[in-house]
């Protein structure tokens, strides 16, 4: 039987403090949310790959190392409320809401949204809401959030998500000209009309496709 608590370990170690990633909470997260329970059965094995995983429908479950760095960017708190734009497996969504008191999962793709949603559940873990829609447009109901992971890449920051952001929030989102290559960048709404960027890194992530993301024809 594969023991998922050592390869858990392993990952935490090699893959994510050794690269870098220092934030007691995130590491503590990531040590605790099993990937495995949110990949598919017969990709179980390979849950703690240092890679991305297909989930179906030419999506994926991205690299545990990224969703570290995302999440560490973030910096979130205890009582931060959150919104994740893409939310796929849910695995995400479940390391952000085991640092954070609530978080609002979107997924544009119904099949991911229910097996997501499913997938939390089963580890009952109860403050992450999930909902079928385009997540460029927000959760308007329970916006601002301090924190918004955009997982999935944009051409420009989706004016809707920039409004949704609480003063002092944060928003990490991979924005690129084409859809398959990215910067990963930070967005820090200092105020009412002020926002500062930062750079973070090169990565590479499926379209967000929607209103304010790209057309169908990125896929
Ligand atoms: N965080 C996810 C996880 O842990 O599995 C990563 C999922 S994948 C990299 C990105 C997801 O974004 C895909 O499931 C895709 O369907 C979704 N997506 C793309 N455009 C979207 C949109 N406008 N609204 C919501 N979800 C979107």
């Amino acid at each position: 039987m594969t023991d998922f608590a050592h390869l858990r370990r392993r990952m935490v170690e090699e893959d994510l403090r050794a690269r870098g990633v220092r934030d007691y909470s995130v590491l503590r997260a990531m040590g605790t949310v099993p990937r495995e329970a949110f990949v598919p059965e017969g990709l179980r094995a390979r849950a703690y790959d240092d890679s991305p995983l297909p989930i179906g429908d030419g999506q994926t479950i991205s690299q545990p190392y990224i969703v570290a760095f995302m999440v560490e960017a973030l910096a979130p708190a205890g009582d931060d409320k959150a919104l994740e734009v893409g939310s796929g497996s849910g695995y995400a969504a479940a390391v952000l809401a085991s640092i954070c008191r609530e978080v609002y999962a979107i997924e544009r793709i119904e099949r991911l949204a229910v097996t997501g949603a499913d997938a939390l559940d089963k580890l009952h873990i109860r403050n992450v809401h999930v909902r079928y829609d385009d997540g460029s447009q927000g959760w308007a109901d329970a916006a601002p959030f301090d924190v918004i992971m955009v997982s999935a890449g944009a051409p420009s920051v989706p004016e809707t998500l920039r409004a949704q952001l609480a003063i002092g929030g944060r928003m990490v989102i991979p924005l690129g000209a084409g859809p398959r290559v990215q910067e990963l960048v930070r967005i820090t709404r200092k105020s009412q009309h002020e926002y500062i960027r930062e750079d973070l890194a090169d990565v590479r992530f499926v379209p967000l496709i929607g209103r304010e993301g790209w057309g169908l024809e990125a896929l």
